[in-house]
């Protein structure tokens, strides 16, 4: 099947990784522009692969190119519908091609090529070769397929417009239903191939966390084949309408993700959090110095307020744990009105990157705009709260009401060189998702999901 291409195309590729010593070039990411898109067409010219801009041949060892990967699709028994999911498989198979790499979703794809797979003669035509095959191999009812890799910029560039027009299209489409008007949600475990127990639960008013998949992309794809990653979640009783709690919502969870995750709440980072595979878009955090949640995107180049990178929080709560205090979550979710309402929405928001607040103008309440700050407003908790305090953020209030925390922001306000705060009986002072302690004996202690309690905070000013 593919004896022309000169690398190995096998699911067992699947988890390989080209790091910088080994690769090429790169492809996208976030130095460069990209996007994939599948679209359903008519008179599509089956087996037409097309490279438009430089193959690898032309490109420079360690340099990094714009990406766009355009999959025409056609058969009879095709929607509309169910090319955002198809779409989500292009991640997938192009990691079954051997010295190929591919990371994330739709305008996010970050990819590499290593360089024994240029050595041995792999082109990106044998991308698209691969692609096509494989797409027809998962999904029978493609009949015809064409597949355009694109690496000119401009071409790139007005490709990004289109792909991103046609996101917008399918995610606005998702944001005219919500969770009361439907008796079924849907579970996808496409991600468990590398976290295994991980089940995104899909719902009109929380779209996965990939931000690939919706609700209606998920009732196509659970028609086309009932027995594949997407399935249907009857709601049954709805045990808390605000934290997104529902009985046989919780069933599916414990069934297929083998007893790890027995509740979640679909609209809380507290307690049940949704689980985070590692695709998410975005992480919602929280920052309990200042009892309030702070959103990083993996688009962030810097460090979040709890000062580490997107990356070294995502390790921490991806793999399908369930984290209390953070989870994965799409860009598309901080569109919804149920985004983390149980939490206090918006107004429980305390930080965010610069980039998604601007893309967030409609959604983000306008009293409370201007009080959320940015990268370029505050990245210390210590800025954050001097922000807060000026803005009149509604997260002061709380602050306000609880005496432990009330303690605290006297103690940054009168100077103190040497502070004891025991009011709070076991105020909780830290935590952490996973904590190692060496012990005696050559044994180690893990603690999972650790919090630490303690009776009396010592605040010493260096
Ligand atoms: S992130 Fe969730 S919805 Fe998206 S492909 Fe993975 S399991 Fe499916």
């Amino acid at each position: 099947m593919f004896e022309d291409i000169p690398v190995d195309v096998s699911p067992m590729y699947e988890g390989e990784r080209i790091r910088s010593a080994n690769m090429f070039v790169e492809l996208a990411g976030p130095k460069s522009v990209g996007a994939e898109l599948i679209q359903v067409a008519d008179d599509v010219e089956d087996g037409k692969i097309e490279v438009v801009g430089p193959e690898l041949s032309a490109m420079k060892e360690g340099e990094i190119y714009p990406l766009g990967i355009l999959a025409q699709i056609q058969g009879e028994k095709l929607e509309k519908e169910l090319e955002g999911v198809i779409e989500r498989r292009i991640h997938e198979l192009c990691n079954y091609v051997k010295g190929f790499m591919h990371l994330n979703q739709r305008d996010q794809i970050w990819c590499r090529v290593s360089k024994e797979s240029v050595n041995a003669g792999f082109k990106l035509e044998d991308l698209g070769k691969a692609l096509s095959i494989l797409l027809k191999e998962e999904f029978p009812i493609i009949e015809k397929i064409s597949v355009s890799i694109l690496t000119e910029e401009s071409e790139v560039e007005s490709f990004l417009e289109t792909a991103r027009a046609q996101y917008e299209v399918r995610d606005a489409r998702a944001r005219e239903l919500s969770d009361e008007d439907v008796d079924v949600f849907y579970g996808c475990t496409m991600c468990q191939s590398f976290a295994p127990s991980h089940v995104c639960i899909v719902t009109p008013d929380r779209t996965a966390l990939c931000g690939a998949i919706n609700w209606f992309d998920c009732r196509a794809a659970a028609k086309m084949d009932p027995d594949g990653p997407i399935f249907e979640v009857e709601k049954g009783e709805v045990l808390d309408d605000v934290k997104g709690e529902y009985s046989n919502v919780n069933a599916v969870m414990a069934e297929k993700s083998q007893g790890m995750t027995e509740r979640v709440y679909l609209h809380s980072v507290f307690e049940y959090p949704h689980t985070s595979c590692g695709c998410f878009e975005a992480v919602a955090f929280y920052i309990p110095e200042l009892d309030g949640i702070g959103i990083v995107d993996r688009d962030f180049r810097g460090e979040t307020p709890l000062g580490i990178p997107f990356s070294a929080m995502a390790g921490q709560c991806s793999g399908g744990k369930q984290v209390e205090g953070f989870t994965g979550l799409s860009l598309e979710y901080m569109r919804s009105p149920k985004f983390l309402q149980a939490d206090g929405s918006y107004e429980r928001i305390i930080w965010l990157p610069k980039e998604i607040k601007e893309s967030l103008t409609d959604f983000i309440p306008e009293e409370l705009f201007d009080k959320i700050p940015t990268e370029e407003d505050a990245s210390s908790i210590k800025e954050i709260r001097r922000f807060l305090r000026e803005s009149e953020h509604p997260v002061i209030e709380r602050l306000k009401a609880s005496k432990a925390a009330a303690a605290e922001l006297e103690i940054i306000e009168d100077e103190t060189e040497e502070v004891e705060v025991s009011e709070a009986p076991m105020a909780q002072v830290a935590y952490a998702p996973e904590i190692s302690v060496p012990a005696a004996g050559g044994v180690r202690i893990i603690l999972k999901n650790a919090k630490v309690y303690a009776e009396k905070v010592i605040i010493k000013r260096k």
